[in-house]
């Protein structure tokens, strides 16, 4: 395993490398000491290819690609428990949805899917004040660019049309309620 390294300044000079994100992340998990107890009180790790414990540990080792190819902190549902529970009282469930953040901004492919399908859900929650179900899928799919993907889902859908769980929704800009406090969160995202 190769550890990140730290750009070094140049001699006499200020360092122009862009600092590694990873870095802000290691320092604040760097007191782990595997005992696992995340992993233990997690209700999702069943469904993660690492376990929390293993992930915070390819997080200290800057196993980066390794970390951005796994889906573990994707399937992080911020119900708080390993924050709580962790003896080292490390800042967890904030530093998963850090590492969410990072892979959507770097564009990890591995994670396009999922960002896509944030976006469009909170697209239509901008919109409209709450999601809209058929909407959401509709901007989500032509957001795919992939004509097959809809098929996939086709069964699914008209399942629940039938039940009157969803109905037809064509897209539209709504009265966008809530504009005002997506633009105060996008305002503080920049300034961090
Ligand atoms: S509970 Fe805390 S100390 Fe224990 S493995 Fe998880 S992150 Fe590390
Ligand atoms: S906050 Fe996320 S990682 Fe922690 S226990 Fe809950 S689901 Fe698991």
């Amino acid at each position: 395993m190769n550890p990140v390294q730290h750009p070094e300044p140049p001699e006499g000079g200020v360092s122009t490398a862009v600092p590694d994100p990873l870095h802000a992340i290691q320092e604040r998990v760097h007191a782990c000491i595997q005992c696992g107890t995340c992993t233990g009180s997690c209700p999702n790790a069943f469904a993660m290819d690492y376990t929390p414990r293993a992930m915070w540990r390819l997080v200290l080792m800057g196993e980066k690609e390794t970390l951005f190819n796994s889906r573990t902190f994707l399937l992080c549902s911020a119900c708080y428990y390993c924050t709580l529970r962790c003896p080292r009282g490390l800042p967890l469930t904030e530093t998963m949805e850090e590492l969410k953040q990072i892979a959507a901004r770097e564009n990890h492919p591995v994670h396009k899917k999922s960002v896509l399908f944030y976006r469009n859900f909170l697209e239509s929650v901008r919109r409209h004040g709450r999601v809209r179900e058929m909407e959401f899928m509709t901007l989500y799919f032509l957001s795919l660019k992939n004509p097959f993907t809809p098929l996939q889902f086709t069964p699914l859908g008209l399942r629940l049309m039938g039940k009157g769980k969803v109905g037809i929704q064509v897209p539209s800009k709504g009265q966008r309620r809530l504009e005002a406090l997506f633009r105060k969160a996008e305002e503080l995202e920049e300034q961090e």
